[in-house]
């Protein structure tokens, strides 16, 4: 703890490895999709840019396409702020190749699914917290599921995210869900902020980590480096280890 942002995201973070010996040792329950559910017929997968709904939900999703459930991606921002300065990556150029990287990747792992645009600033979303969360409340039925970052994620647009999908909740009486995405990177798996005890698992088949693999290739935007800039990628493969687990983890 200190005075600065602990939740600071920065360097590698926490390797896979550590996050892998401390799911060993709390046995974290395991969970179906259908429980996670209950009796809900509608879900929608908050994603403030373009590939968190992957990352956290990609095996998720697969199961829910399989079921007579209807899945709704709602793309808070397009992401256009991912490469400051680039000269190969405008921001216009940006929020049109990550839309058709999160279109692909969707249509890949749930055909069926709704993917909607809210065209909100990407790096500003805690700016428009109350409108998005009017715009949320205008999408969601009573009794649907939300699933949205973690409310500790790190990052100030998943954590505003995380803010409007909890007074929807609460407002139209839904089910919230969380996903930690950055969170896998600046909490220690044995410190206090983690919350173990609300985590879940979801096992996912070798077929669903396969086709989720296959849909990360996609955001080809963040798996690659800038060649004008030379920075590294947005997702260099220490944070793409921690999305490529066995299972993927729900906060209920
Ligand atoms: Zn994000």
């Amino acid at each position: 703890m200190g005075p600065i942002n602990t939740r600071h995201i920065s360097g590698s973070g926490t390797p896979e490895s550590a996050w892998g010996k401390s799911f060993a040792t709390h046995r974290v329950p395991q969970c179906t999709v259908l429980e996670l559910l209950a009796d809900s017929k509608a879900v929608h997968i908050l994603a403030p840019h373009p590939d968190d709904e992957i990352l956290a939900c990609g095996g998720i999703i697969q199961q829910l396409a399989q079921m007579d459930v209807f899945v709704q991606i709602v793309a808070v921002t397009d992401g256009e702020a991912s490469h400051p300065g680039s000269s190969c990556w405008s921001p216009r150029l940006l929020a049109g190749a990550r839309t058709a990287e999160s279109e692909l990747a969707t249509r890949m792992l749930a055909p069926q699914a709704n993917r909607i645009r809210l065209g909100l600033k990407d790096g500003h979303v805690a700016a428009e917290e109350e409108r998005l969360t009017e715009r949320l409340g205008e999408l969601v039925d009573e009794n649907d599921v939300i699933i949205v970052p973690w409310r500790m994620d790190g990052h100030p647009d998943h954590e505003a995210v995380a803010r409007a999908g909890y007074k929807t909740s609460q407002l139209r009486l839904c089910r919230l869900l969380e996903v930690p995405i950055w969170g896998w990177h600046w909490a220690d798996p044995e410190g206090h902020a983690f919350p173990w005890h609300r985590a879940v698992s979801i096992a996912l088949t070798l077929e669903e980590r396969h086709k989720k693999e296959q849909a990360i290739r996609f955001f080809r935007t963040q798996i690659e480096s800038d060649p004008d800039t030379g920075r590294e990628a947005v997702l260099p493969h220490f944070a793409l280890e921690r999305f490529r687990r066995p299972f993927e983890v729900v906060l209920r």
